[in-house]
C-alpha cells in the first residue's frame, strides 16, 4: 500500500479539526493512548505516554522552583470544614466544588472533611505555628499534589474533576516582597510554558470577577487553542493579608511589633498537556515539543530483508550515540510492520523527529531526518549524528512557538464595540482586545452577548484602548477577551 493510501485511511479515524474540534481532540488522546475515562465522573486514568509528559513538565518546574529558592513539602488531602469557614471568599467560592468526607471507619465524623482544592486553609493553619519572627522569612514552599474540584463541565486533561498540580506557598514580610515573589512565578510559568512547551501566552491580570475566592490580585498566562479557544495556563495570586488574618500568621519584625505576613499561591496543573495537545496537533495527530517529549526521537531501520541485520545493527550504534547524550530515543525494529505504518503511527503519536536508515544511506555514511511539524528531510553524515539530530530538535521546537505564535496573531483583533467582537466571532474564532470601563456589568454584557470571557489585562497590549466597548465611557483597562475551555 502506498504511503498516501495508508495516510488516508489512518486519518480516517481522527475526526478533522475544521469538522469538529472536540471530536478531534477526544479522538486523538485516545488513538495515542494518552487516557482511559474512569468510572468516576470528570476522573481520568493518566496512562504511561500522558503521565510521563506529566513527569517531564514536573521534572523541569521543580528544578525552576529549587533555582529560585522554594522547597517541597506534603500537607494532607483532607481539610477541616471549620478552616474554609475561616475566609468568607474563599469559602464562597470553593463551596460549589467540594467533595466532603462524612463517615470513616464506620463512625459518623464529628466535623466533616473536604478532600483539598486547594490548600490555602491547610498550609495557612501550619504558617501560623511554624512563623514567629522575621528570621523565618521569607517562607518559600512548593507542594505536587493532587486535587479535587466537583467540575461541572470536563474535558480530559484541560478540565477534570481531580486533577494534579503544584501548588507553592509563600509567606513574606510586607507587600513589596510578596508581590515581588507573585512577579517571579509568573515569569517562571511564561518562560517555561514558552521555551519548554513552545505554547505562546499573553500575560496579565486577571479582572476582579475571574480572580482566584481569596485573592487580592490574580495574575494569568492565557494561550490559544488551535480552536481559537482560550486555555488559562497558569496562575500567580497576590493574597494580601487575607490568609494571614483569617488563620493569624503573625511574626515579630524587625522593630519587634507582632505584624501580619503578606502572602502568595501560585499553581499549574495538568491542563498544560492538555493545552499543548490542542496548541501543536493536526488532523494527523499529536505533535509534542521536543523538551517534553517522552519520546524525541523514533528511528526505524528500513530496506529488504537481506540487509536487514546490518541495517539494526548500525541503527543500534547511533541509538548508543544518541542515548549517552541524554536524548530520550526508541528503535522500532519490528519487522512484522512495515516502514509507512511506522511512519504513520508515530507522526500520529507526536514524536517529534524521525530517524531512518536504509541500506543505501549506509553505503554512503548518512543517515535521514524528517520532522514531524513540518515534514523537512535533512540527510545528514553519520559522523555528525548527535549534533545533527540535537539540532533538528532545538529547530523544531522553536518552528513549533513560531507556528503557535503566527497562528494566534492572526486571530486576535482588536475591537471598539460588543457587536464588532461579535460580529467577528461569527466568521472566525479567537480573541479581541477592547477597551474596559472597569463595572462588572460590562463585562458580563459581554459574556452574554459572545460566551467570551474577560481572559486578562494583558501588560503588553496590542494597543492601548480609550472606551469601553459595551458602555462607551472612558476605559480603566485594556483586556484581552475569549471564549475559554
Ligand atoms: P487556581 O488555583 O484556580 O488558580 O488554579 C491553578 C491552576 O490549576 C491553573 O493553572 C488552572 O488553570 C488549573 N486548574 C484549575 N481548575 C482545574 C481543573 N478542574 N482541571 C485542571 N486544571 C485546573
Amino acid at each position: 500500500m502506498s504511503n498516501d493510501k495508508q495516510d488516508k485511511q489512518f486519518v480516517k479515524e481522527i475526526t478533522p479539526q475544521s469538522e469538529d474540534f472536540s471530536r478531534w481532540y477526544l479522538d486523538t488522546i485516545k488513538k495515542a493512548d494518552l487516557m482511559s475515562y474512569s468510572p468516576v465522573r470528570g476522573c481520568i486514568v493518566f496512562k504511561p505516554d500522558s503521565y510521563e509528559l506529566w513527569e517531564n513538565i514536573q521534572r523541569e518546574l521543580d528544578r525552576r522552583f529549587k533555582e529560585t529558592g522554594h522547597r517541597n513539602a506534603y500537607f494532607p488531602l483532607f481539610i477541616p470544614e471549620s478552616f474554609f469557614q475561616k475566609e468568607k471568599e474563599h469559602v464562597e467560592g470553593f463551596n460549589p466544588e467540594l467533595p466532603w468526607v462524612t463517615e470513616a471507619g464506620g463512625d459518623k465524623l464529628e466535623e466533616r472533611l473536604a478532600i483539598r482544592p486547594t490548600s490555602e486553609t491547610m498550609i495557612g493553619h501550619m504558617y501560623a505555628e511554624w512563623i514567629n519572627s522575621y528570621r523565618d522569612l521569607p517562607l518559600l514552599i512548593n507542594q505536587w499534589a493532587n486535587v479535587v474540584r466537583w467540575e461541572k463541565r470536563t474535558m480530559p486533561f484541560l478540565r477534570t474533576s481531580e486533577f494534579l498540580w503544584q501548588e507553592g506557598h509563600t509567606a513574606h514580610e510586607d507587600e513589596a516582597d510578596a508581590r515581588k515573589e507573585t512577579m517571579q512565578i509568573l515569569e517562571v510559568y511564561r518562560d517555561f510554558v514558552e521555551n519548554y512547551l513552545a505554547i505562546p501566552v499573553i500575560v496579565g491580570q486577571k479582572t476582579p470577577s475571574e480572580k482566584f475566592a481569596g485573592a487580592v490580585d490574580t495574575y494569568s498566562i492565557e494561550a490559544m487553542m488551535r480552536d481559537g479557544k482560550a486555555v488559562q495556563a497558569g496562575t500567580s495570586h497576590y493574597l494580601g493579608t487575607n490568609f494571614a488574618v483569617a488563620f493569624d500568621i503573625k511574626y515579630l519584625d524587625r522593630e519587634n511589633q507582632h505584624t501580619y505576613v503578606h502572602t502568595t499561591s501560585w499553581g499549574v496543573s495538568t491542563r498544560l498537556i492538555g493545552a499543548l495537545i490542542m496548541v501543536h496537533g493536526d488532523d494527523r495527530g499529536l505533535a509534542m515539543p521536543p523538551k517534553v517529549a517522552p519520546t524525541q526521537v523514533i528511528m526505524i531501520p528500513i530496506g529488504p530483508a537481506k540487509t536487514r541485520d546490518q541495517v539494526i545493527a548500525r541503527t543500534d550504534e547511533l541509538y548508543a550515540e544518541l542515548k549517552a547524550a541524554g536524548v530520550r530515543v526508541r528503535v522500532d525494529d519490528r519487522p512484522d510492520q512495515s516502514p509507512g505504518w511506522k511512519f504513520n503511527e508515530y507522526e500520529m503519536r507526536g514524536i517529534p523527529l524521525r530517524v531512518e536508515l536504509g541500506p543505501r544511506d549506509m553505503e554512503n555514511g548518512v543517515v535521514v531526518l524528517v520532522s514531524r511539524i513540518t515534514g523537512e528531510k535533512r540527510v545528514v553524515q553519520q559522523s555528525d549524528f548527535v549534533a545533527e539530530v540535537q539540532q533538528m530538535l532545538a529547530d523544531i521546537h522553536d518552528q513549533m512557538f513560531e507556528r503557535a505564535k503566527s497562528f494566534r496573531d492572526e486571530n486576535m483583533v482588536v475591537v471598539d464595540t460588543v457587536d464588532e467582537f461579535a460580529a467577528f466571532l461569527e466568521e472566525k474564532r479567537g480573541f479581541a482586545t477592547a477597551g474596559w470601563c472597569g463595572s462588572d456589568a460590562c463585562e458580563a454584557h459581554v459574556k452574554e452577548v459572545t460566551g467570551a470571557t474577560s481572559r486578562n489585562i494583558p501588560f503588553e497590549p496590542l494597543e492601548e484602548k480609550k472606551t469601553c466597548l459595551v458602555c462607551g465611557e472612558p476605559a480603566k483597562h485594556t483586556v484581552v477577551y475569549g471564549r475559554s475551555y
